[in-house]
């Protein structure tokens, strides 16, 4: 334990020299100066012990999560990250802690060149806010923000990476399956230190006609495009679970005997599994080649999952085409 006081800490550890920023940490406010013909994008997303996170998780992986979730919003938008502010609530100083955490934070505000400019520092139960800021083009007055209202009849229906394997670290975390170390450590990589599609979301601005990020499960975000666009979906649940990356490696935990998970455990880890902070988007077949040039562009791969149709709501079907009931939900912290 340490003596180190409010503004020792911040000095310390979260004041850096101002880059882009006309003025960082040690004000009142910090100054940021739009470029002309851009957006400001704006958004926040706070991590709260026992609800986002395990007690036990490496405060270094949790400083980049911190970032790396809302590094996802701004990629979801295609916007290019600019800065961002941090209000944290902490039991007591831990120097051992704030260290690592502040250093996986900082590694990966640096790799976006995202700067910290400002925040809050407060005693209070484990918990984590950030706010980031970054822009988007304005181009013969049109933003180029990519929306979540923006899906037609007809478009088809992307995903960028790998679902599902952060639920499936959670599952092994938890109990309920087991794994071999090594396919811990990975699925647990993509838990603990998500990699936010930033450079896809850029690339896609003028490609894709609807984005979001995947963090509560896909078809419980997917949703969220369909009503904010009006639109409805057909979406091949076993092309999904095929992007599980980890997938074949797990058994259930308990029981006499080691089973694997039924196939429709593999289809609920892949359409509602959260944490995945990948890109769910739309575009008109037109686009299909620069989709692709998109995703070879900024060195994400994305699969084809399905299509946007007129008729409202969601269908699921199998590989053959065969319809499936829709049983699964995604996380909702008051559902
Ligand atoms: P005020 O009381 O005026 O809100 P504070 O004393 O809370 O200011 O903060 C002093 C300065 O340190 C401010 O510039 C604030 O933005 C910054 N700051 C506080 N906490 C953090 C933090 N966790 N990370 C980065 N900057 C911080
Ligand atoms: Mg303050």
């Amino acid at each position: 334990m340490s003596q180190l006081g409010e503004f020792e800490l911040i000095e310390r550890y979260f004041k850096r020299p101002a880059q882009r920023a006309v003025l960082g940490v040690g004000d009142d406010c910090a100054l940021l100066q739009p470029r002309p013909g851009t957006q400001l994008a704006i958004s926040s997303d706070m991590l709260v012990e026992g609800r986002h996170f395990l007690a036990t998780v490496d405060p270094a992986r949790l400083g980049h999560k911190a970032l790396a979730v809302n590094l996802s919003d701004l990629a979801a938008c295609g916007a290019t990250p600019l800065a961002f502010t941090l209000a944290l609530a902490l039991p007591h100083v831990d120097e051992g802690w704030l260290g690592p955490f502040a250093h996986g934070l900082l590694a990966l505000a640096d790799a976006h060149g995202c700067e910290l400019v400002g925040g809050d520092t407060t005693r209070g139960p484990l918990n984590i806010c950030i706010t980031v800021f970054g822009e988007v083009p304005v181009l013969a007055g049109r933003s180029q923000a990519l929306l979540r209202s923006g899906a037609r009849p007809g478009d088809a229906l992307y995903v960028s990476g790998t679902l599902g394997d952060a639920a499936l670290a959670l599952e092994v975390l938890l109990g309920r399956l087991s794994a071999p170390a090594a396919v811990l450590d990975a699925a647990r990589l993509r838990l603990e230190q998500p990699s936010p599609r930033v450079a896809l979301g850029q690339a896609l601005r003028g490609i894709a006609s609807a984005a979001i990020d995947v963090s509560d499960g896909l078809l419980g975000d997917l949703g969220h495009i369909l009503r904010q666009s009006g639109v409805g979906a057909l979406v091949d649940a076993d092309v999904a679970s095929s992007l599980v990356a980890t997938k074949s490696y797990y058994t259930r935990a308990s029981g006499q005997f080691d089973t694997q998970p039924a196939l429709a455990d593999w289809r609920r880890w892949a359409l509602a599994g959260g944490d995945d902070y990948e890109l769910l988007f739309t575009a008109p077949p037109s686009a299909e080649a620069a989709v692709a040039a998109a995703a070879l562009a900024s060195q994400t791969p994305v699969t084809r999952i399905g299509q946007i149709e007129a008729e409202p709501g969601l269908r699921l079907v199998d590989g053959q085409g065969r319809p499936l009931a829709n049983r699964y939900t995604s996380f909702d912290h008051f559902g």
